[in-house]
C-alpha cells in the first residue's frame, strides 16, 4: 500500500492528466512515482509531487527536475548518497540511510495538487512511515509536505507551524524538520539559498548522530 499502483484512479484530474501525458510522451513513466531509497532508512525526505518532465518522466523522485540538482548535491555533501547523480533513474546513485518520497505521487497540472488530491494520497505516506521501522527524522520540503506529514501524524497544523529550518519534536513521532522547497522558483528568487538548504541537512545529520548516542 506504500506506493499507489500504476493505474491508481483516486484522483480524476490526475488520471486525465496522466492519460494526456501518455498520449503525448510514450517514453515517459506517466504513472505514480515510487519512493527512492531503502525502507530501512532513518530519514525520509518528503517533496511536493513529481515534476512533469522530471520525476514523472524518469520515474524517480526529483530526478531530471531542476529541484533535484540542489537536493542531490546537498545529499552527497552530507554523506546521504554515494555515486554520481546524472538525472536518470539508472545512474547508479544510492541513498545512504535516507529515502525520498512525495506528498502526492502523481504529477499535477501546473505543479499544483489540490487539497482533495493531497488528502487522497495521504494513506500512502501513512503506510510508508509505518513501514519505516528505523525512521527517526522527516525532512519536509515546503509547506504542503509539512502539512501532509502532520496530517499523517494525526497532528493539528496550528500546533506545529511551518518555518524554514524549524525542528518539531512531537511526542512519539520522528522529528520533523522543515525546509523551503528546493524549487527553481525559490532558488531563483533567493528565498532559498544553497547555504540555507545545506544547513537543514547538516542539522539533520547532527540530530541523527545525537540520537544514536
Ligand atoms: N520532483 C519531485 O519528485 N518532487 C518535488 O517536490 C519536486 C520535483
Amino acid at each position: 500500500m506504500e506506493t499507489p499502483d500504476p493505474g491508481c484512479s483516486l484522483c480524476p484530474r490526475l488520471v486525465d492528466f496522466r492519460r494526456a501525458n501518455r498520449q503525448a510522451h510514450r517514453e515517459w513513466r506517466n504513472a505514480p512515482v515510487p519512493s527512492f531509497g531503502a525502507i530501512a532508512a532513518a530519514v525520509l525526505v518528503v517533496g511536493l509531487a513529481p515534476g512533469l518532465k522530471g520525476a514523472n518522466a524518469t520515474g524517480r523522485p526529483f530526478t531530471g527536475d531542476s529541484a533535484g540538482e540542489l537536493l542531490y548535491a546537498t545529499l552527497e555533501k552530507f554523506g546521504f548518497s554515494q555515486g554520481i547523480y546524472q538525472a536518470r533513474a539508472d545512474d547508479g546513485l544510492e541513498l545512504i540511510g535516507l529515502r525520498i518520497t512525495n506528498a502526492v505521487r502523481c504529477v499535477p497540472p501546473g505543479n499544483k495538487p489540490v487539497a482533495s488530491e493531497i488528502r487522497a494520497c495521504l494513506p500512502f505516506l501513512v503506510s510508508e512511515m509505518a513501514e519505516m521501522k528505523a525512521l527517526k527524522l522527516v525532512v519536509a520540503l515546503g509547506r504542503v509536505a509539512h502539512c501532509a506529514v502532520l496530517a499523517a501524524f494525526g497532528e493539528k497544523k496550528s500546533s506545529w507551524p511551518f518555518a524554514h529550518g524549524a525542528v518539531h519534536h512531537i511526542a512519539d513521532r520522528p522529528v520533523l524538520i522543515d525546509s523551503y522547497h528546493c524549487s527553481r522558483y525559490n532558488t531563483n528568487t533567493r528565498r532559498l539559498t544553497p547555504a540555507m538548504f545545506e544547513a537543514v541537512f547538516e542539522n539533520a545529520g547532527r540530530l541523527l548522530d545525537s540520537s544514536d548516542k
